[in-house]
């Protein structure tokens, strides 16, 4: 496995869903392929589907609605595929905590892998979470 995580740790395909979001993460996310982020020159690309991707992307909190859907596209994702969290949603719930459908316990979903917390994370916090899952990956 050591030689396929060196490979992934040339080149990370990133497919992006949200759970149930303000909206403001999946901006910053957008930003990243921007020419002022252009991340796309470290390698990092965003798919059209799950079943091309290395890396899925999250967002927002899990609710009832959302949470199979979730666990759905997660289990059609090629294996191993790393589950990276953005913003303060999934991790602690922000302003929708505690609402009547939420699922508290994100990882009851999918195993989520890597947090960037943030309301929403800057596009550099981003580049900087996904750096060091390409650091971990070469070893
Ligand atoms: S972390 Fe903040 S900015 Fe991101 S989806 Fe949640 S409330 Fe919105």
């Amino acid at each position: 496995m050591g030689w396929y995580n060196k490979r992934l740790a040339k080149s990370l395909w990133v497919f992006h869903i949200s759970g149930s979001p303000c909206n403001n993460c999946d901006i910053e996310i957008l930003d990243l392929i921007t020419p002022k982020y252009d991340v796309e020159r470290l390698g990092i690309k965003l798919v059209g589907s799950i079943r091309h991707a290395d890396v899925l992307l999250v967002t927002g909190v899990f609710n009832e609605k959302v949470a199979p859907k979730i666990k759905k596209i997660y289990e059609q994702a090629p294996k191993p595929i790393f589950v990276v969290a953005i913003g303060s949603c999934p991790s602690s719930g922000t302003v929708f905590k505690n609402s009547y459908n939420i699922v508290e316990n994100r990882e009851s979903v999918i195993p989520i892998d890597m947090y960037i917390p943030g309301c929403p994370p800057k596009p550099e916090a981003m580049i900087e979470g996904v750096a060091k899952l390409m650091e971990k990956l070469n070893g």
